[in-house]
């Protein structure tokens, strides 16, 4: 099965551990996008991706497109919504692709034995069901037409600011080093944030 995919993705999936659904998504939005920026890769920040869910498609965006946590060019938002918006700072462009709600559906038996897997209560042939219906599922993704899964438009406004390189400060609690806009100060001296006590008021 694996070798029918084509390069791309045969290196998504291996980046990423496993096929799923998840993934598939993630890499039929980072096609999309390419497809609309006439864009391949960013070899430095020429790319930002902003991606409002942590779910596994988020790993199709780090290797299709080289936006990446470590090169800062990859900015994740915990809106838990499967989001993707790619900018070009050349171009001056972004490509906003959304995943429109419910072109898959489970059937009731297909929803149990979800929730059974979830809980880690399935047994073997509820596994291997529960198998079957993900490789499925990742086939009718990577076969849909890509208007039915998204929505894609363009977008313009300013990309974030580019990655910047800050001061380290050292933490007068723990003697580790942090970087200056993330240091707090606790009893008047320098905390890191895990060293330091947070107040809210529940808001
Ligand atoms: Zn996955
Ligand atoms: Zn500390």
């Amino acid at each position: 099965m694996t070798a029918e995919y084509p390069k791309d993705l045969q290196q998504t999936i291996q980046f990423h551990g496993h096929m799923c659904p998840g993934l598939a998504i993630g890499y039929r939005a980072a096609k999309a996008a390419q497809a609309h920026l006439g864009i391949e890769r960013a070899q430095d920040e020429e790319l930002v991706a902003i991606i409002e869910s942590d779910g596994c498609g988020i790993d199709a965006f780090q290797v299709l497109l080289s936006c990446t946590l470590g090169k800062g060019n990859l900015i994740y938002l915990d809106h838990g919504k499967q989001v993707y918006t790619v900018f070009c700072r050349k171009q001056g462009l972004g490509i906003r692709v959304a995943m429109k709600p419910g072109p898959f559906h489970r059937t009731p038996e297909q929803d149990a034995i979800f929730q059974k897997v979830i809980s880690g209560n399935a047994s073997e042939d509820e596994m291997k069901t529960f198998r079957a219906f993900q490789d499925q599922r990742v086939d009718e993704i990577l076969a849909e037409d890509e208007n039915t899964l998204f929505k894609i438009e363009k977008v313009s406004p300013e990309p974030p600011e580019k990655a910047r390189i800050f001061k380290s400060v050292t933490c007068e609690f723990c003697g580790e080093s942090v970087m200056e806009p993330r240091a707090r100060i606790r009893d008047g001296k320098i905390a890191c944030i895990p060293c330091s006590e947070t107040y809210n008021r529940g808001w």
